[in-house]
């Protein structure tokens, strides 16, 4: 009852967020951030219509796929992602978010063509330029999809970013902002195998501002599920 409340209105946000700069809300996917969810409540959040489910570790997505969790949704992996593991989730997943170095590419490249498949993924990019985060620098981004290009089971559907932390979103603004120009930049190069139309970027705290910036898909915990509780 409650997970599908705040779905509710975390859309309404989404579609008075896309009204303020005149877009279209159905341009926008509401991707469910499920991590430390039981499969259950998963569930609820798919029922109450979120676009996708995104997941953060192999190891729970496997089990909670196990337990039907992401039937009737796609299913997006949005966490950082090691090489040893992208065999579990190729053909399994409909995109992956964060694919944050070349050899990644080159891994899902080799596990999709041993299923005869082509899988979809978004380039993460550092755009704060963090010490902490994952993700590539954008300057390098022109280089890799040139690089990418010759590769026939990946399809590169866009970009994907994590700003900093922040209390007020306007901190981010500038951050979304560069996303979008980046995006804009590359979409207009016309690479093969890059499309260049999804937008990953905004969280429970700041998905207005990249809504208004650009994004195209919000990827929201906390303001679905409630406060995860890491048990400290
Ligand atoms: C957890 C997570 C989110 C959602 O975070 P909230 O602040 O709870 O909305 C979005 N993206 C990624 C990559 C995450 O790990």
């Amino acid at each position: 009852m409650e997970i599908s409340e705040n779905v509710k209105a975390v859309k309404e946000r989404i579609a008075n967020a896309a009204a303020l700069c005149g877009r279209d809300p159905s341009e926008i996917a509401l991707v469910a951030a499920s991590k430390m969810n039981s499969a259950g409540r998963v569930r609820e959040a798919v029922l109450a219509g979120v676009d996708a489910c995104g997941e953060n570790r192999v190891q729970e997505l496997l089990e909670k796929y196990s337990q039907g969790a992401y039937e009737g949704a796609p299913l997006h992996f949005i966490g950082t992602l090691q090489k040893n593991k992208v065999k579990y989730l190729v053909g399994k997943v409909s995109l992956i978010h964060s694919v944050d170095s070349f050899s990644l590419l080159q891994e899902i490249e080799k596990q999709a063509a041993k299923r005869d498949l082509v899988q979809d993924v978004l380039l993460e990019i550092n755009i704060a330029g963090e010490n902490s985060k994952s993700g590539m620098e954008a300057s390098r981004l022109p280089e890799i999809l040139e690089m990418a290009a010759p590769l026939g089971h990946v399809r590169i559907l866009g970009l994907m970013a994590i700003p900093p932390i922040c209390s007020d979103p306007e901190e981010n603004r500038p951050y979304f902002a560069k996303m979008r120009q980046l995006f804009v930049d590359n979409a207009g190069k016309k690479y093969d195998n890059s499309l260049m139309k999804c937008l990953s970027m905004g969280m429970s705290s700041d998905f207005e501002t990249a809504i208004t910036e650009g994004a195209t898909m919000v990827r929201v915990g906390t303001a679905i599920f409630g406060r995860r509780d890491y048990g400290i």
